[in-house]
């Protein structure tokens, strides 16, 4: 693609959320979009940074099924067959048992969606209804880069930096963080997009952004070809997700402001005993039999947020210019549901972003 020189936007963070965001604004093809991140998908995993893995969870919440539908069309259609994204996803079948009848959401809207008769899970105790669809499992650690790659192709930049506070970005746009640090090259837009960043970087300082911490265990079981979660009150997980490439993800803890950045022992124990007997058929297992199995163990923050995923604009003064007023968009606090909110959230932004820049600043927003 021929690269286009359009408005100049910039977007803080190259999380899913930042990513999908900039490859959207860029694609549509009036701008030239800059990603400032501090961490990008090919470094080191570090816990400054999130990674999920399927796109099936979805919630009563309207805007938010309204989002995770959208995503889902996109990314049902990136993982067929040729598609230059299609080794980033598996299609596989998954069960989702539930210990309540009622405020289970609604994934009717899944391929392939059915309710299982009583007599069809009579092997899990717990459960008093069960639903069953073809889910669409996210490899991330292959995912992200996809992103970032297809971002650069169409013609977006990355500029590695920590941003203190925004106005150091609206004030010296890319440059300031560039090599030559010049400074002052006007920008028209900017998108904040830095997940549980978003709490602490100037100028946002969302205090209703909050870690919810999970901790995972990735297994080789290449013969686990169904994903299953057991679904307990307050929405939280015991899942099994295959992945492809042979692997599979356990996990399902969620504790809210627990910063602990490194995945505790006896977790990982607790993690994978209600597993066992999806992973090992052979004979009753262990999970000492399990622990061959362990690829790496791995924890992250989910980044939560008090009224949900802030998606709005505002326009915020440009400090020390008599010049002018920046679109600001916030597009950050997706907690458990980044990936599979993605695309969906990512068009809202640009909705945001289109409407504040055709409108002016002194629409009332
Ligand atoms: C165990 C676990 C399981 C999950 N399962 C699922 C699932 O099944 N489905 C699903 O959809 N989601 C799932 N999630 C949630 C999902 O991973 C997150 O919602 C998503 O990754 C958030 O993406 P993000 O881009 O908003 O934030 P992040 O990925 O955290 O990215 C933030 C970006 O902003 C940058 N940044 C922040 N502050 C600054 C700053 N001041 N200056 C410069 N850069 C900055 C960071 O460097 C980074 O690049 C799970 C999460 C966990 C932990």
């Amino acid at each position: 693609m021929t690269q286009k020189h359009g408005k100049n936007i910039v977007i803080i963070g190259a999380g899913v959320i930042g990513l999908t965001t900039a490859i959207k604004i860029q694609e549509k093809g009036d701008y030239s979009v800059t990603v400032l991140a501090e961490t990008f998908p090919t470094d080191s995993k570090c816990i400054r940074y999130t990674r999920g893995h399927h796109v099936s969870a979805a919630t009563d919440d309207l805007r938010q099924q309204q989002l995770e539908r959208e995503t889902l069309d996109v990314m049902w259609k990136m993982s067929a067959l040729g598609d230059g994204a299609e080794g980033c996803f598996l299609r596989a079948p998954q069960t989702e048992y539930y210990i309540s009848k009622e405020g289970n959401p609604d994934l009717s809207f899944s391929p392939n969606f059915q309710r299982l008769e009583a007599s069809a899970f009579t092997n899990v105790a717990e459960a008093v209804s069960a639903v069953t669809f073809s889910a669409l499992n996210i490899n991330t650690p292959t995912y992200l880069p996809y992103l970032l790659a297809r971002f650069l192709g169409c013609g977006g930049h990355i500029i590695r930096a920590c941003v203190q506070h925004i106005t150091q970005v609206l004030e010296g746009g890319v440059e300031a963080f560039a090599d030559n640090r010049s400074g002052g090259k006007p920008i028209d837009g900017l998108v904040i997009c830095a997940g549980l960043g978003a709490r602490t970087l100037g100028g946002v300082e969302d205090k209703d952004l909050y870690p919810v911490r999970g901790q995972t265990v990735l297994l080789r079981a290449p013969w686990v070809e169904e994903g299953r979660s057991l679904v307990v009150e307050s929405g939280s997980k015991t899942y099994i997700i295959p992945r492809r490439g042979g692997t599979v993800i356990v996990g399902g803890t969620r504790e809210a402001n627990d910063w602990y950045p490194i995945p505790r022992p006896e977790t990982t124990v607790d993690i994978l005993e209600p597993c066992t007997p999806s992973v090992r058929k052979e004979r009753e297992p262990t999970v000492e039999d399990l622990k061959p199995l362990i690829i790496e163990e791995g924890c992250g923050f989910r980044p939560a947020r008090r009224g949900g995923i802030r998606l709005q604009s505002e326009w915020v003064k440009v400090p020390g210019s008599e010049r002018c007023m920046i679109p600001v968009v916030y597009n950050y606090g997706h907690g458990g549901y980044g990936f599979q909110t993605s695309w969906g959230s990512a068009s809202v932004a640009l909705d945001l972003l289109e409407g504040a820049l055709a409108e002016g600043p002194n629409m009332s927003m």
